[in-house]
């Protein structure tokens, strides 16, 4: 179950899991950044968020230094079966989205593949084949948009030219914010 809660006025999202073997609460923070709560059977969420906020300063700690640890934390955390059940969602979402902004460019591609790869947002082929990691689906959508742009205009361009670049600004004007802030992510 995904929740969040209010850590000294910064918002931490995390997942609420019910053990049956839990015999206590834990508290757990992984690579990345993602925080897990695990809670005994039938054990209220108010006693589960009064017990977060006592850990609050160890919480907030113990994020910083796992972010810090991987900053690639959203390629990295996900697994096979959330590929699998994310992946066509993903897809009708790329369709979409390079339906949407092939309408300005106007090029030819020819079919479009979500992947699950760990260090690539997109890719395209010299066939035409655009080519997305289904991560797009869990990411901002100015990021989305970005990414299934930079591979449009791949079709046209393929390379990082200053050519290639004057056309993602066509519809992507703050493209250069935008490739930085991904990296971070
Ligand atoms: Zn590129």
């Amino acid at each position: 179950m995904k929740k969040e809660i209010t850590l000294k006025n910064e918002k931490i999202k995390y997942i609420l899991k019910q053990s049956r073997r839990a015999r206590r609460m834990r508290l757990a923070v992984y690579s990345g950044g993602s925080f897990v709560v695990t809670i005994p059977h039938g054990m209220g969420l108010k006693k589960a968020e009064n017990f977060i906020l006592q850990k609050a300063e160890w919480v907030l700690e113990k994020i910083k230094i796992m972010v810090r640890k991987e900053p690639n934390g959203i390629f990295q955390r996900r697994s096979r079966k959330e590929y699998l059940k994310l992946k066509s969602a993903a897809y009708t979402l790329a369709e979409n989205k390079v339906k949407e902004f092939n309408k300005f460019y106007g090029f030819k591609y020819n079919r479009i593949a979500i992947r699950n790869q760990k260090t690539r947002w997109g890719s395209c082929s010299e066939k035409g084949n655009l080519n997305y990691n289904y991560k797009i689906l869990l990411l901002p959508e100015k990021y989305a948009d970005y990414i299934i742009v930079h591979e449009i205009c791949h079709l046209k361009e393929l390379n990082h030219s200053q050519k290639f670049w004057d056309l993602v600004g066509k519809t992507i004007p703050e493209h250069k914010k935008i490739t930085k802030e991904l990296r971070g992510l």
